[in-house]
């Protein structure tokens, strides 16, 4: 059948109404999810906010937010998205993500290594058997031993310069300028001394080269920056778009380096629980002791949740059981591609 120009408009206009119309619905979906997930688990009273930081002891229990944002950069939001919380441990991916940009990710693997430790992320039993003689590396960039020896890693020639270096591309992730929460670095720097501990180690068996003690308070200080639920959601948002903000449009790390760094937060990004979190949700997420959980759809969407009170394995309790459900509203899990 051949084609006139006039037949060719009505189906262009037609497919056009169509695709709006899917666009709007599935706005509606993602919102009607949230809120769902929102409701369902407001009254939820289990977990305990994390207290060996004091300041976190002291974070509002009750602070609740979920945040969304897709590949397009529009950003969902349901309960208190704005509060800001300490990025605690999801500062950990932002950083191997910056290692990765500056000198490429087979760095990582040959020193600090990208298996999970099976231990807890503060172990330093995990840091003994990782020894060369015993098979390693055998540790990541997600637990502290491996996190305070990629903040070690970072290129600049004072403090100050790696400092600001790193805050400002956690910034571009998040499409704000982010900054420290005072009262939590100090918190946390007068009862580092188990970190402080880890630097040394790590320097004393060869993983950071000088001044392990630097690299801990940058690591402690980057733990310290303040977020909320919309600005977790972004910096998701972001690996999700393949490195590209997707509200601001800045291409904050290459699309080429997205995948080495989703594929440390699926193996190590929820403590003790990853594996569990990978076989129910497929996403690549990280949690951190201050409530945060952020969660990738790659090539979807961004999602972050924010609740202070945590479980055993030191993951928000709303926040996996959000993320969860949402993810499964959406069709989020990568793993089900194919069974679609
Ligand atoms: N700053 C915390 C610590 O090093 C981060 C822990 C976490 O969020 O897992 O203990």
């Amino acid at each position: 059948m051949k084609t006139t120009p006039t037949c060719v408009t009505v189906v262009l206009i037609a497919g056009l109404a169509l695709a709006t119309a899917a666009q709007a619905q599935s706005a509606k979906d993602i919102q009607s999810a949230l809120d769902a997930a929102y409701t369902k688990y407001r009254d939820l009273q289990e977990g305990t906010n994390a207290d060996y930081i004091p300041a976190l002891a002291k974070v509002d229990p009750d602070l609740y937010g979920i945040a969304l944002v897709t590949r397009d950069g529009t950003v969902y939001t349901a309960g208190d998205a704005a509060s800001r919380v300490s990025i605690q441990s999801i500062s950990k991916v932002f950083t191997l993500a910056k290692v990765i940009e500056e000198q490429g990710p087979d760095v990582i693997a040959n020193t600090i290594g990208v298996d999970a430790t099976g231990m807890r992320f503060n172990s330093i039993v995990s840091i003994e058997f990782s020894q060369k003689a015993l098979g390693g590396p055998e540790m990541n960039s997600l637990v502290n031993p491996g996190a305070i020896a990629t903040t070690a890693m970072l290129q600049g020639a004072t403090r100050d310069e790696i400092w600001n270096s790193l805050l400002a591309f956690y910034s571009d992730f998040a499409g704000r300028p982010l900054s420290v929460d005072q009262d939590v670095f100090r918190s946390e720097s007068d009862t580092n001394q188990r970190n402080q501990a880890i630097g040394y180690l790590m320097y004393a068996y060869g993983y950071i080269r000088e001044e392990p003690l630097r690299a801990t308070d940058i690591y402690t200080e980057q733990c310290s920056v303040a977020v909320n639920a919309r600005d977790l959601a972004i910096m998701a948002g972001t690996l999700a778009n393949g490195g590209t903000n997707p509200v601001t449009k800045k291409a904050v790390m290459s699309a080429g380096n997205v995948p080495e760094v989703l594929a440390v937060m699926a193996t190590a990004g929820l403590y003790d629980d990853s594996g569990k979190w990978l076989y129910r949700t497929g996403l690549p997420g990280k949690s951190g002791v201050g409530g945060g959980v952020i969660a990738v759809s790659p090539g979807r969407f961004g999602i972050a949740v924010v609740s202070p009170p945590l479980d055993e394995a030191g993951n928000s309790v709303r926040a996996q059981k959000a993320i969860a459900d949402i993810s499964a509203a959406l069709g989020g899990n990568p793993l089900a591609a194919a069974s679609r």
